[in-house]
């Protein structure tokens, strides 16, 4: 009975602590091109597309901001999601899901189920109940959505989505626009297939393609290849040091000289040359 207490206890004191983490956090809506906005408070981008068939949502952030998502959505003309697609597992991306599940469809890839049962505790409200293990369209809003996997980057279960109608991208966290990235080496994350990734998507949109980023300000293409080439450049400074023998105090110190403003808090430089260092040792 005291154990049960202790329990009832503590998970109220984590909700509360959540809650109080993102009292805060205000819904920043852009519109970026026919249907399609974005949307900004705390965790990842959302993208969003509004219009006759309803409301389509890319990600969704964390649970405590379920309400204020479907509030944004409100002032977009839309509503809770008929469709919830996600970009990769993680909870700054699904974290709404078990809200938005119990009256919409949500869709991913198949390792993003697995990764979300795997999570204890997860409501199974929040799984994705459609998968696929390579692409899927949807149509929804007059747009043609194509919803492609990319081979292991950022995680083994990602994904873009091109809404090609409104020639706009999402492309998860695959970008971090303007930071050291996160690559989830864990959950079968590659640095180098990250980048190739990025590369190819460049080399499959047209030029003057809108990016949402997982993390970040809203890109274009010339922004996103300016990313890229900081993501080799660093990657390869790393590595040379590496081979040179020097400390990752020093990296960072060097990594910190030729990037300023790119590490940040969850990635400073330090934990971008751990990055590099991990993955190679794999
Ligand atoms: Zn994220």
């Amino acid at each position: 009975m005291y154990r049960l207490l202790m329990l009832f206890l503590l998970i109220a004191s984590s909700e509360l602590v959540a809650e109080e983490r993102f009292a805060n956090v205000q819904m920043k809506a852009l519109h970026i091109a026919g249907s399609v906005h974005m949307l900004d408070g705390a965790g990842g981008n959302i993208g969003v597309s509004v219009g006759v068939d309803g409301t389509l949502i890319v990600d969704d952030q964390y649970a405590p901001l379920a309400d204020r998502i479907v509030a944004a959505l409100g002032e977009l003309g839309g509503d809770r999601p008929r469709l919830v697609l996600n970009t990769h597992y993680h909870g700054d991306h699904t974290g709404s899901n078990p809200d938005f599940g119990r009256t919409g469809t949500i869709i991913s890839h198949e390792n993003v189920r697995v990764r979300l049962l795997d999570r204890e505790g997860f409501e199974r409200s929040g799984l994705p109940v459609v998968t696929y293990s390579d692409r899927v369209n949807v149509h929804f809003n007059d747009e043609e959505i194509e919803v492609i996997h990319l081979p292991s980057g950022y995680t083994d279960g990602d994904s873009i989505v091109w809404f090609k109608t409104a020639n706009v991208i999402h492309l998860g966290d695959h970008y971090f626009n303007g930071m050291f990235p996160y690559v989830d080496i864990d959950a079968g994350g590659n640095v180098d297939g990250f980048i190739r990734n990025l590369e190819s998507v460049v080399a499959m949109v047209p030029g003057d393609t809108m990016i949402i980023p997982g993390h970040g300000p809203l890109s274009d293409i010339d922004r996103l290849s300016e990313n890229i080439t900081v993501l080799k450049s660093s990657t390869a400074m790393i590595r040379e040091m590496l081979a040179d023998g020097h400390e990752i105090a020093d990296i960072s110190t060097a990594l910190d000289g030729k990037y300023p403003g790119w590490g940040w808090r969850f990635i400073n430089a330090e934990r971008w040359a751990k990055t590099i260092e991990k993955n190679d040792a794999l």
